[in-house]
């Protein structure tokens, strides 16, 4: 220990091992806003045991303190190789599972369980003796199988990791160019101090490693003062692109499909791996038995677009534009796809319940005078009639029966007036047990025949529920509109007297107006 060197090394490595605990202490303070914190934590723990393990083994003076701090020094340094790629890897953007994350540590974990009982089996140091050139205690070691295992392992992270973070350059904003470089010198400096160590030619066999950790921990503490590197990083565009709900086609310049993200497999049934490089003039029409557009400019395009789906017909909102680089020539297209299914059940729902009786499921009274004031408009000097009908003694169906048979006569009026329907005469509910049809190019006598037959199937056909047999007839008045001038109102008007009559004359019966 009083080789005055030593004592300066050992200084820095207590130095690296102090920066390293205040980064640990720094991400636990603000784990709440670090987004891979505790990994960070672990990572920044496991460098703290390998570096102070390493520290003491410095100064230690026999063998078999050297040995006691070597075990310490493997509870932190083959982990930190693993958690320091772990690191790396959810920086960029990956998700790493618990699962994962777990299954990295398993050769750490084994190296270090290798060195607790190297004396039994001697696989990861086949021996290890006290170096007599040394100034001071130091240990000589010849590796065993398993320590070349772990030395593969732990180079392999680091290598990843470096690597990792070196193909993201180029993408990385220049405001996240120093946190990348830190990160890159904080995996390229501890990996070259390892090979060089490995090469034999430090002084004394020594682990530079440990030492490299105090300018890699400063350059972090630089970095996190500077860019707040761990509190603000930036996320990938690839995780931004996968995450998107919308779905995304990137196309060539040829309109090839070059990439898709995760969205859009849900989407498009056909998609799959096979189909990169085929031509969207291939795949579109296939889906949505249309062309795909040529006029695309950068603004782009939307349409509808519809296509079956494992839970019926679905409906996409495509923008289409085209992707420029910065000259201005057209390098590609983006086809985005926005799920606008439900938006359409609802508006489907909606004009449903807008237009159509909920009962019945025919027109309702609002619906039937913008068509029948449609088709007044339309007839072009053709004639148009109208039957208007009430069911008779309503209210006794509903008084005897109760109100779920009354709803059921109700249903079954419309039921066997359908069969008699047309799909130009609009038919509707016009109010509580009233019903009104509109006959276009039809003249009085064929809208009574017609108000006749409708008026006999109901007396034939007896509704039978609920063990009930029930006659549900009705009573109509039927009208021509007299002149083109004549209005619905009016025509209604008329209509209404008509079947008063009915009425008045005893029910279950057809009157034309005068
Ligand atoms: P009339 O032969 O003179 O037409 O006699 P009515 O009993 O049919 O005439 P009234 O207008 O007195 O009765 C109509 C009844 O229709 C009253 C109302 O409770 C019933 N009603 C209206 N809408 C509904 C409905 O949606 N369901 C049921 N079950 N009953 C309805
Ligand atoms: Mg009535
Ligand atoms: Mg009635």
């Amino acid at each position: 220990m009083a080789n005055p060197q030593l004592t300066a090394y050992i200084s820095l490595v207590t130095t690296s091992g102090v920066l390293i605990l205040l980064l640990f202490i720094y991400s636990f303070v603000k784990r709440k806003q670090t987004p891979f914190a505790y990994t960070f934590m672990l990572f920044t723990a496991a460098q703290c045991v390998y570096v102070f393990g390493h520290a003491f083994e410095l100064a230690s003076n026999t063998l078999e303190q050297i040995k006691h701090w070597t075990m310490v020094e493997y509870a932190g340094m083959p982990f930190a190789a693993a958690l320091g790629l772990i690191v790396i890897m959810k920086y960029i953007g990956k998700t790493v599972s618990t699962k994962t994350g777990l299954l990295m540590c398993v050769i750490p974990f084994i190296s270090f369980l290798m060195v607790l009982t190297n004396d039994y089996h001697h696989l990861f140091y086949k021996g290890m003796y006290l170096r007599a050139d040394a100034p001071s205690p130091m240990a000589d070691v010849s590796i065993g199988q398993w320590y070349i295992v772990h030395g593969a392992y732990t180079f392999g992270c680091l290598f990843t990791a470096t690597t990792l973070l070196v193909r993201r350059w180029r993408s990385t904003k220049k405001a996240y160019r120093f946190q990348l470089a830190t990160l890159i010198i904080s995996q390229l400096l501890p990996m070259s101090a390892a090979f060089v160590y490995l090469l034999g030619i430090t002084p004394y066999g020594m682990d530079p490693v440990p030492i490299t950790m105090c300018v890699t921990a400063s350059l972090f503490i630089w970095s996190i003062a500077a860019s707040r590197l761990l509190t603000i990083v930036p996320i990938a565009k690839e995780s931004i692109f996968e995450s998107m709900r919308e779905g995304v086609i990137v196309l060539d310049a040829n309109r090839r499909i070059i990439d898709y993200n995760h969205a859009v497999k849900g989407m498009v049934p056909l998609l799959h791996s096979g189909v990169i490089g085929t031509s969207m003039d291939d795949v579109w029409p296939r889906l949505t038995g249309r062309a795909f557009p040529d006029d695309v400019s950068v603004d782009g395009l939307e349409e509808e677009v519809h296509w079956p789906s494992a839970d019926g017909l679905s409906s996409y909102q495509a923008r289409i534009s085209l992707v420029t680089n910065k000259k201005g020539d057209a390098i590609g297209m983006l086809l985005m796809l926005i799920d606008v299914t439900e938006q359409r059940m609802l508006q489907e729902q909606l004009k449903k319940l807008a237009y159509y009786d909920g009962l019945t499921g025919i027109y309702n009274r609002t619906q039937f005078l913008v068509e029948g004031r449609a088709l007044l408009e339309e007839a072009g000097g053709k004639p148009v009639s109208l039957i208007l009908f009430d069911i008779d003694h309503f209210k006794q169906i509903n008084d005897t029966y109760g109100h779920e048979t009354g709803d059921q006569a109700l249903k079954h009026i419309v039921s066997v007036c359908q069969r008699f329907m047309l799909p130009e005469m609009p038919f509707a509910r016009y109010g509580g047990e009233e019903f009104v049809i509109a006959l276009p190019s039809a003249k009085l006598s064929e809208a009574v025949r017609l108000a006749e037959d409708i008026c006999k199937a109901l007396q034939q056909n007896t509704l039978h529920f609920k063990g009930n047999a029930i006659d549900v007839t009705s009573s109509f008045g039927v009208v021509q509109q007299l002149s083109d001038t004549e209005t619905l109102e009016a025509i209604l008007r008329r209509a209404d007297e008509a079947l008063y009559t009915s009425k008045k004359e005893g029910r279950n019966r057809v009157t034309a107006a005068a």
